[in-house]
């Protein structure tokens, strides 16, 4: 079974103070003022300073994704999907609302062509059903009598593959592409041709047959990036090229072995393409492909209202919890959107603006995918408006002058080891009840520790450290100031 939604992948939330949606019960609930001011609106717009004048060929505003978990993921090292998993995973996509999902040819094994007729009786609500088959007329046959909504047919069209992998020639991938696509037009189903290896490919080769199949009538060409290689400029170069050379859909496959996969995606639509493939945690063949989370992400911040419209944003960590399970991997510290720490702040000066106006130090919204922002406060460098925002949420009466004391004798805690929320909590209680009493000036830094002693015996324990994701020791970063 997946893990709980609300999962925090070993997040230590006891550090930190949740800004938005805390839960500690002596905490107010949840509220969008800070300090007593109220939150500025959210911005709007993040296209910034240097957005550009809208480009005719860009589609960031219109495009779809092709989920292929359950085929190219099925290609990562670790996975091996049970048909009980295949549904799970097919029943969430489709309840998060992506276009397609993409499963593996049914020619690839008999367990592999059950599972593709098992996930079409599903009745999906909103996801469309591909398989993805090599370029042959048997793989084809057998793709149409699964039940699927379309059929995405891959051939290698560079000299690598020609030479070393299937043997063909360009006239006779020609031909077997029409005799392919013009059956699988036949059965009344969606169907894709795609190169594969396409920037390695001769742009002539490529240009004539992508044309030769759109006029044929095919409802989408690929362009697949199989080893990674390209760059942004590249992709923007040959999909605006391709753009003026079919009419019909362009879908896009990008590997990423080089770092590129979201950016080469972006650029892609950025340039025309219709259609990205992505996959959940970017799971597939040697490092995977674009995935859905980092893409999502990207696209938030070229158009947020039409990501939200089209996606379930909340789901997106229950997705990817289950699918890390399935595959028994972590999701990464620094994954978009979901990794532990993706919207946690920490130095001091992020912490004052953060609490400020978030949009200061944060491009994406928590809030739109369910998650929490923190701010950290119980490390060095921490600063007195962050623990300010702790006074006022613990309902402290404390002038500025000494939340900027109690601040100093954390910080001072702090560089011998990390104070944990529960720790800030109580110096905090400490020191106020020492400054009402009587027992405690501002300054007055022994008589504090005095007070720390009686109070918190066990304050000077041993080093410790913040648990990173999974409950592993994390090593404490040396973050500087204005990171
Ligand atoms: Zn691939």
């Amino acid at each position: 079974m997946c893990p709980p939604a609300d999962q925090t992948n070993g997040v230590t939330k006891d550090e930190m103070v949740p800004i938005d949606n805390s839960n500690t019960p002596h905490i107010p609930p949840p509220t969008n003022e800070t300090n007593g001011k109220s939150e500025p609106p959210p911005v709007k717009s993040h296209k910034g300073v240097y957005g550009r004048a809208s480009d005719f060929l860009s589609n960031t505003s219109n495009w779809k994704i092709i989920e292929s978990t359950l085929r190219e993921g099925e290609q990562f090292a670790n996975a091996f999907f049970t048909l009980e998993k295949k549904i799970e995973i097919a029943k969430m996509l489709d309840e998060f609302g992506v276009e397609y999902i993409e499963l593996t040819s049914p020619a690839a094994s008999p367990e592999s062509r059950a599972h593709c007729e098992a996930i079409c009786k599903l009745g999906l609500k909103r996801t469309k059903i591909l398989t993805h088959i090599r370029c042959h007329m048997d793989d084809a046959r057998l793709a149409v009598e699964t039940g699927v909504d379309g059929v995405d047919v891959v051939i290698g069209t560079s000299s690598f593959l020609r030479e070393h992998s299937h043997g063909k020639d360009m006239t006779w991938i020609t031909k077997t592409a029409i005799e392919v696509i013009e059956f699988v037009k036949s059965k009344g189903i969606e169907i894709r041709f795609s190169s594969e290896d396409s920037f390695r490919s001769e742009l002539v080769d490529l240009l004539s047959i992508y044309r030769t199949v759109d006029k044929i009538g095919v409802n989408r060409v690929g362009v697949a990036d199989t080893v990674g290689c390209a760059d942004p400029r590249q992709v923007y170069d040959l999909v605006r090229t391709l753009r003026g050379v079919v009419s019909c859909d362009i879908e896009t496959h990008f590997h990423n072995d080089t770092g590129c996969a979201i950016a080469n995606a972006y650029a892609a639509l950025e340039a025309g393409a219709t259609h990205v493939d992505t996959s959940v945690l970017g799971i597939g063949e040697r490092n995977g492909i674009t995935p859905l989370g980092g893409l999502i992400a990207r696209m938030m911040v070229a158009d947020p209202e039409y990501v939200k419209s089209k996606y379930n944003l909340s789901m997106l960590r229950e997705i990817e919890n289950c699918v890390a399970e399935a595959v028994e991997i972590s999701v990464p510290f620094n994954n978009y959107i979901t990794g532990f720490c993706a919207f946690t702040h920490k130095a001091g000066i992020h912490a004052k603006a953060i609490l400020a106006n978030p949009s200061t130090y944060e491009i994406l919204n928590p809030a739109d995918f369910g998650m929490t922002r923190y701010v950290s406060i119980g490390h060095r460098l921490t600063g007195w408006n962050a623990v300010r925002s702790r006074v006022d949420q613990l309902n402290l009466n404390l002038t500025d002058d000494q939340v900027k004391d109690a601040t100093a004798k954390i910080k001072e805690l702090a560089d011998v080891r990390t104070q944990s929320m529960e720790d800030v909590d109580m110096i905090l209680r400490i020191y106020h009840t020492g400054i009402h009493s009587g027992e405690l000036k501002v300054g007055q830094s022994a008589v504090l520790d005095k007070l720390l002693d009686k109070h918190m015996p066990s304050r000077e324990t041993s080093p410790s450290r913040a648990n990173g994701a999974n409950g592993t020791p994390a090593k404490r970063p040396r973050v500087e100031e204005t990171a």
